[in-house]
Parts: structure tokens; sequence; C-alpha cells
């Protein structure tokens, strides 16, 4: 039986820095009101550092994430049959190479079974692409045969990629969102029968669904609806400075998602260091307040003054807000 998904007002909500630099620091939490720390896979450092501090260890977990180069065959197919444009950044996979997806599986379940998370982030449940920056390179994808072959199993049209894109964009929108979000139900069962308690989290295009002629789902296949029964917490990564936005940013995703995420899951976001105080600040005053808040290169949060100050002071607002929420 699948556990049933948490209710994230139960647990209170999660403060801290990402990344395994900011350990350095365990000592130092409490004092900049931080109660968690978010790192990459089932780092066992990491988690032995956050028992003895008792700050509760996130993994971040890749899961369509590999190096192109390197396995060359995982890159997904674009419309013009050839293996789409990727530099070091575009991240994503074709999902029918069944081995690695079995790979990916494999990793998650051992970490579940040797470690005791307080909540696992899913990284990269998405279509291919990048969207860190302000001119982004968009490409839909997969149409390798075999990618063909499941459109057309589940829908019935079988045509050639230009027409499909030409013809049946929502349909072929429609199954990419459907699978990613087939993926993500099944990891987040994983994590539930294994961990009940767990917060299952997941990083996030930070678009609206109308920025970019509808990128967040034609490209990256991110449909909050679909992932809401298992996700948690939705993560939009509102990387500013990387993004050339303004350092409203943080508060103006806050206040558009109530569109678009459904009303009982929670959006908790992630800064970048590099945004520096003021986006931080920004944070505190959306009207839907954030379910914590993670910072990206969150080492700085204790080696910069003014940065930690600016953590400190938003983190306690939020907590406020939240708890006079019902939070
Ligand atoms: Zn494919």
């Amino acid at each position: 039986m699948t556990a049933a998904p948490l209710s994230p007002p139960s647990v209170a909500p999660m403060f801290g820095p990402y990344g395994v630099p900011a350990l350095r620091h365990a000592d130092r939490f409490v004092d900049l009101g931080a109660d968690s720390v978010w790192f990459h896979g089932f780092d066992s450092e990491a988690f032995e550092l956050c028992a003895r501090h008792e700050i509760r260890a996130c993994v971040e977990f890749p899961t369509f994430r590999a190096d192109l180069d390197a396995q060359p065959e995982l890159t997904p197919i674009g419309v013009d049959g050839l293996p789409i444009r990727h530099g070091d950044l575009v991240q994503g996979v074709c999902l029918s190479r069944r081995e690695f997806l079995a790979e990916v599986e494999d990793r998650l379940v051992a970490g579940l079974s040797r470690y005791q998370p307080a909540g696992v982030w899913l990284d990269y449940l998405s279509g291919a692409g990048w969207f860190e920056t302000p001119e982004p390179d968009l490409q839909e994808s997969c149409f390798c045969a075999d990618c063909l072959a499941d459109f057309g199993a589940a829908t019935g049209i079988d045509t050639s990629p230009a027409q499909i894109v030409a013809r049946h964009g929502e349909a072929w929108t429609a199954h990419q969102c459907d699978r990613v979000a087939r993926f993500g139900a099944h990891y987040s069962a994983l994590i539930r029968d294994a961990l009940p308690g767990c917060v299952v989290g997941a990083y996030m295009c930070p678009w609206t669904p109308d920025e970019y002629g509808g990128a967040l789902r034609r490209v990256f296949a991110q449909d909050h609806a679909l992932l809401a029964p298992s996700i948690d917490v939705f993560t939009p990564l509102v990387y500013a400075t990387k993004s050339g936005r303004p350092a409203s940013w943080g508060r103006e995703v806050l206040e558009a998602s109530a569109d678009f995420v459904p009303a009982d899951r929670v959006v908790q976001l992630i800064g970048d260091a590099l945004d520096g105080p003021a986006a931080l600040r920004e944070m505190a005053d959306a009207s839907r307040p954030s379910w914590g808040l993670q910072v990206f290169s969150g080492f700085q949060l204790f080696e910069d003054e003014e940065l930690g100050d600016a953590f400190r002071a938003t983190a306690t607002l939020l907590r406020e807000r939240l708890a006079a929420a019902g939070g």
C-alpha cells in the first residue's frame, strides 16, 4: 500500500542553505535561523554532521540528469530528428532509455534503505532544457523512434515530428507531462513507502505557464496539477541574476503560483546567494508566504554578514506568517 501524501502543514516549514560546504558552519545553524540543509545525493558525511547538530537532512536527488557527452545515447531527439543542441548546461534524457532509468531507481532505493532524510527533493524531474539564463534555447523533445511509438500507443496519433508539433501540439505536450508525472508518482511512492513522513519535494522551472510560449509544460513537461498528488513541496529555482530578472522575482513567482499550483500544495523558493540580501528580503513580503526557504551556495549565508542577516530576518517573518496562517 502506498502511504498517503504528506500534509506539509503537519511538518514545520524548512529553512536553510543548499550545499554541503554550509555544513562547515553546522554549529551556527541555530543562530542563522536555519533548521535544514539540502545537499546532492545520499552523502554519508553530510548525514553524520546533520545528526550531530540536529539539522534536518534533505537530499537533492537527480532523476533525468546525465553527462550527455559521456552518454550520448541518452540525449533526447529534437523535431529535426537530431540529438538536441546541448552544451554543458542542458539537462534531460530520453525517457525510453530503460537501463538508465533503472539505475536511477536503484540509486534511490539504495539511499532510502540506508539513510533517513527529512526530505528528498527530486531534481530534473522534467523534459530537457536549461532555464537558468535570460535567453534559453528551448527545444521540444524527445522524438526518437521509441518515444514516438509511446506517443502513438497512448494517443493513436502516428505521424512525423513536424506534423505532431504543427497539428497535435497539445496532445504531445500533455503526453510528455503525463510521462514525467508518472515517473514522479513512482519515485514519490518509493520514498513514502520507505520513509513515512519524509517530505517529497521537486525542483521546478520557475516560469509561469504563459512565459516563453508555454515552455513550462511544452518543453519542461512540468504540470503542477499532475504532479500534485506526488509532490508535497514545489521548489521553483528563482536564480534572479543568472536568469536576468530583478530582485523581486522570488516574490513575484510566489504570488503568480497561486494561479497554477493546487491550493493544497505548498511552494518553497530556492534563491541564490549571488542575488544578495535584497532578493531575500523581498521574499518575505509575498502575499503567499514561501513554506520555508532554501538558498543556493548557502555557505555564503555564514560568511557574508549582511546576507546572513537578511536570511535570519526573512526566516523569522515567514515563520510568523506561516504560523498565523495555521501552518
Ligand atoms: Zn526518446
